[in-house]
């Protein structure tokens, strides 16, 4: 039955997914009466932050100017850990592999360079001989940066949301946000259940975001990804401790991937995979041959010692924006709501961050972090 709901609140956070856990956190943090509101449960398989590992590197081949955010990121994600007593962050090192002259090289090593970050360049023989389970062409090399590693998606989403809930905040799932309004400095938000009403508003919809913010329809777009968990055929190269985490531009795409953990098996994904523009709500989440075929091509190649039998396989969703660089900012009409979307297929490691800027853009309307390279007024 709809009830109204009478209190007003300081902020309310429409999507509790990665980047939405985090956002709750920082507004209950600085003392905001928060609450948070999924359509799905806490967590789910249905958006952008499922399948037990996601890779976190301070190298960035994307941009150099992440790589600030990614320190802050990482002090926040070990914060978290010693806050909740969990394990979220597991460093690997990690490889950004390609042809010298590929972006992802290339771009990782200009990071390395402008922000002093430790690394080494291996060529395919001392990269095989040091992590065996790597076969690279002779001729692509590897840059190596030693703090690389991955973090655990859905542990960090139910850490983010358990803190939250300490510091006052609520949280309610299975509540679909299906109408919002802006009004005289103050929003109302509309679901099944009942309507709320707070003074600010943050939208971490992910892949949902253009249905709650039209003006985001051609720049956050959705798009259907799947990842392979393989059986090792020689376990001892893919373990932790022996396999850093990758980002490889070859030939064939860009293949990423993690030691085996959590679960059985050598994790793999491809970026934009069979390039499927999807609706969110309509996605096939099934996972099929010619989906494992793609990313077999990878593993065949580069990884032939984990090219066991298929142990279990994901879609999941990305959500792009035309450069590929993240979305922060406040509302083109109302700066009492603040969005954060488009996160590309990279997103994840910066939640926390994320969550901090969303919570400075809402209550103060300004940001100690530079992102004018993700305002929504470079489009
Ligand atoms: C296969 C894959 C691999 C990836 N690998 C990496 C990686 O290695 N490293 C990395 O950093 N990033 C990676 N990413 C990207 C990263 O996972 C995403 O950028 C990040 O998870 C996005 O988080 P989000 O909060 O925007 O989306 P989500 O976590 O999907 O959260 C959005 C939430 O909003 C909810 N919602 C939407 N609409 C409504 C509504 N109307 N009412 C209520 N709730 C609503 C959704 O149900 C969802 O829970 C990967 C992504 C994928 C898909």
């Amino acid at each position: 039955m709809r009830q109204g709901h009478r209190v007003l609140l300081d902020a309310i956070v429409v999507g509790v997914g990665g980047m939405g856990s985090a956002t709750v956190y920082h507004l209950a943090r600085r003392g905001a009466k928060v609450l948070g509101l999924e359509q799905f449960d806490i967590p789910h398989e249905m958006g952008s932050s499922h399948g037990v590992s996601r890779i976190i590197r301070l190298a960035y081949a994307e941009h150099p100017n992440y790589v600030p955010l990614l320190r802050r990121a990482y002090e926040l994600w070990r914060a978290l850990e010693s806050q909740t007593g969990e394990r979220l962050l597991i460093i690997t090192g990690g490889l950004d592999a390609g042809a010298p002259d590929s972006a992802t090289v290339k771009g990782s090593l200009k990071s390395c360079a402008i922000h002093h970050l430790a690394h080494e360049v291996l060529d395919a023989a001392s990269l095989a001989q040091r992590f065996p389970g790597y076969r690279l062409p002779s001729d692509l090399v590897a840059v190596y940066q030693p703090d690389a590693g991955f973090l655990l998606p859905e542990r960090c989403i139910v850490a983010h949301v358990g803190a939250a809930r300490k510091l006052g905040a609520e949280v309610r799932a299975g509540e679909r946000v299906f109408r919002w309004h802006a009004d005289g400095g103050q929003v109302s938000v509309e679901t099944k259940r009942a309507t709320y009403h707070a003074r600010k508003m943050v939208i971490t919809a992910g892949p949902w975001a253009q249905t709650l913010i039209p003006e985001l329809k051609d720049l956050a777009v959705p798009e259907r990804q799947v990842l392979i968990w393989t059986q090792p055929l020689r376990p001892e190269y893919f373990r932790l401790g022996a396999f850093p985490v990758f980002n490889m531009d070859v030939p064939e795409g860009r293949f990423y991937g993690f030691p085996v953990y959590g679960v059985p098996g050598f994790k793999v994904g491809k970026y934009h995979h069979r390039c499927e523009r999807v609706d969110p709500d309509r996605m096939d989440h099934g996972c099929h041959p010619e989906d494992e075929a793609l990313l077999r091509v990878g593993i065949r190649r580069y990884f032939p010692d984990a090219d066991g039998p298929a142990l279990d396989m994901k879609a999941c969703l990305f959500t792009n924006s035309p450069d590929e660089h993240f979305i922060l900012d406040l509302h083109p009409e109302y700066p009492q709501v603040a969005m954060a979307s488009a996160c590309s297929g990279h997103g994840f490691k910066f939640c926390g961050v994320v969550g901090e800027i969303m919570a400075d853009l809402v209550l103060d309307g300004r940001t100690r972090f530079d992102i004018d390279m993700f305002r929504l007024t470079r489009f």
